[in-house]
């Protein structure tokens, strides 16, 4: 090769070289809340080019992403996708869970009975007794993932919010470890969705408070005024006909192809603010169930980019957008409805709308990634009501009442698990004894908890209870049961054991799990007291989600290999060489 030959060469591998080390200066990373895998495909004839098809045209996709972990919830599935920790890693096993080392609180008990629906007997109230000690006081308390009694909210009366219970470290604190002058951020409606993501050294988290109405943060961060400015421009975003109508995004003979929502599924439906179009939209709470609500995200999103200056330096920001109003109309509406269609196509606008911002404002130096905190199952009476011998339903154990007194104040099934397991274990049973005789003292999903003050008064083998319980929940199988462990199984869980028992290892820490954990079978749920639907089971409905990549770096195409949103922290750290993710992270091969 002559000499000019050489130079050519010489100049073109340090072009090369340096346009691929040209790093993005803004990484973006979206969580649509309850995304189903199939949702892009099934309404894809009514998207746009430039919202979730663009990632498919110009970016990377990975068809078989899922969750690697049962408890698909969105303090779990947040977390997963900000820090790529499993729950048990990551010490978020759940939205809630049960602290039984934790001294007894009244207020943060208080604060779950409030924001859980308990089972109500129906004698109760007519009794109206006040029980000289309340059956919660045996010790212990329910947290919420983010509940921080010490720190204080920027505005309104709700409960502080911080990262206390998260156990590691998160993507945005190993790249402000790399690069201190990178800034870090995250917004959602949801507490636990901008929290969980931001990780433990964000700048800032910003939540949204329904009662205020605006979004707040925490004393935690250093939040700023300027960003919260934006709550001035709220009312803008609630419908003029205090309605939320369909749009004919998807005209109106093509819906039924699509969807299954007949006028018999009305009534099975959430019917809150009805079961069907036109919706009133007369509250704050209202608003937060309506796809207008997702362009209130997406605008502050932006809103936070331009006010905090985020990728006008020379080291990579960091900024976490969860858009949770998906979530509300699935739990409500159902994945069938035609409201979770109307509300997923208006999405795609409003996302082609915030890339093209994206886009206009940062080129190519601009890296977005995609995904979902789970999926979500179908209402269980619509899938009985489409198919009668549907393998479907939903079963009831919840935390009785703070004023429950008696066994017989416990759900249906609660009293069978008390009566068979007493007759297992060679033990009186009386529905009218006092709560305080109950073997099971607490529900939260996936885990019973035993009563171990009654089992010490009653003198049993505590391995014998545990195994015993396991077995009587085991033979709940016309309740929707698949399988159930003890803890000691779970911690004993090896590469031998089943597919569905490592998923629930790989949810399960010991001081936050009970001593019995049950898995339903796919296309049953729990009961929480209301006809909206649920997810949060290691079933594929709930565990495939979307995963994409579109910007800087992006090698565009289909990836079939297997994947998770657990990997999106390893991959993006990849790229803004920091070294970020869990035991089962990988960095995905599309950079
Ligand atoms: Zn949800």
């Amino acid at each position: 090769m002559s000499r000019r030959g050489w130079l050519a060469l010489l100049l073109a591998v340090f072009t090369t070289a340096a346009t691929a080390a040209e790093p993005p200066r803004l990484v973006v990373v979206i969580s649509v809340d309850q995304l189903r895998f199939d949702y892009v495909d099934r309404f894809s004839p009514w998207l746009t080019e430039r919202g979730f098809k663009r990632f498919r045209r110009e970016g990377a996709v990975f068809p078989n992403a899922r969750y690697r972990y049962s408890v698909t919830f969105t303090g779990p599935g947040h977390a997963a996708i900000g820090t790529g920790l499993t729950p048990a890693e990551s010490g978020i096993v759940g939205n809630n869970w049960f602290e039984r080392d934790t001294p007894l609180d009244e207020a943060q008990w208080q604060w779950y009975f409030d924001d859980n629906t308990v089972y109500v007997a129906p004698g109760l109230k007519a009794r109206n007794e006040t029980p000289a000690t309340p059956w919660w006081k045996l010790g212990g308390i329910p947290r919420y993932c983010t509940y921080d009694g010490r720190v204080k909210v920027s505005a309104g009366k709700s409960s502080g919010m911080s990262p206390a219970n998260l156990s590691g470290d998160a993507l945005g604190d190993r790249v402000k470890e790399r690069h201190p002058q990178s800034r870090v951020f995250a917004l959602a409606l949801k507490d636990r969705a901008a929290i969980l993501m931001a990780g433990r050294r964000a700048d800032a988290a910003y939540w949204f408070d329904r009662d205020l109405p605006g979004f707040i943060s925490s004393t935690y961060y250093h939040f700023n005024p300027d960003v919260l400015a934006f709550n001035d421009s709220l009312r803008g975003y609630m419908p003029g006909s205090d309605e939320w109508r369909p749009s004919s995004f998807i005209p109106a003979q093509d819906l039924p192809l699509v969807t299954f929502d007949p006028p018999a599924a009305w009534p099975l439906k959430n019917n809150t603010y009805g079961g069907t179009f036109p919706h009133p939209v007369k509250s704050a709470k209202a608003f937060t169930y309506t796809p207008f609500a997702q362009d209130m995200v997406l605008d502050f999103a932006h809103h936070l980019i331009v006010t905090e200056n985020l990728g006008t330096r020379d080291t990579p920001d960091v900024l976490f957008v969860g858009v949770t109003p998906t979530d509300y109309v699935g739990h409500y509406y159902g994945p069938d409805s035609m409201e979770v269609a109307d509300n997923f196509v208006r999405l795609d606008r409003s996302l082609a709308h915030f890339l093209d911002l994206l886009e206009r404002r940062f080129g190519d130096r601009v890296l977005v990634a995609l995904t979902a905190d789970h999926g979500v199952q179908s209402n269980p009476e619509v899938v009985k009501l489409r198919d009668p011998n549907a393998d479907a339903g939903r079963i009831d154990v919840r935390t009785p009442s703070p004023n429950a007194t008696l066994i017989a104040d416990l759900p249906p099934l609660r009293i069978h698990i008390e009566r068979d397991l007493a007759r297992r274990l060679g033990i009186p049973f009386s529905p009218t004894a006092p709560l305080s005789h109950s073997l099971v003292y607490f529900f939260e999903e996936p885990s019973l908890w035993l009563n171990w003050k009654r089992v010490s008064e009653l003198r049993l083998d505590a391995e014998r209870v545990k195994r015993t319980l396991r077995d009587v929940v085991r033979d709940m199988k016309q309740h929707g049961i698949d399988d159930a462990w003890t803890n000691t199984e779970m911690l004993a869980a090896d590469a031998n054991a089943s597919r569905i028992q490592q998923l629930m290892r790989a949810s399960y820490r010991s001081d936050r799990a009970g001593d019995v954990l049950m898995a339903l079978r796919p296309g049953w749920i729990w009961m929480w007291g209301s006809n909206s639907t649920t997810h949060g089971q290691p079933v594929d409905n709930d565990m495939h989600v979307p995963l994409m990549f579109w910007g800087t770096g992006v090698k565009p195409g289909v990836y079939d290999v297997e994947a998770s949103p657990l990997d999106i922290a390893r991959t993006l750290g990849r790229v803004l060489d920091a070294e970020a993710g869990g035991r089962t992270s990988r960095a995905l091969p599309c950079f």
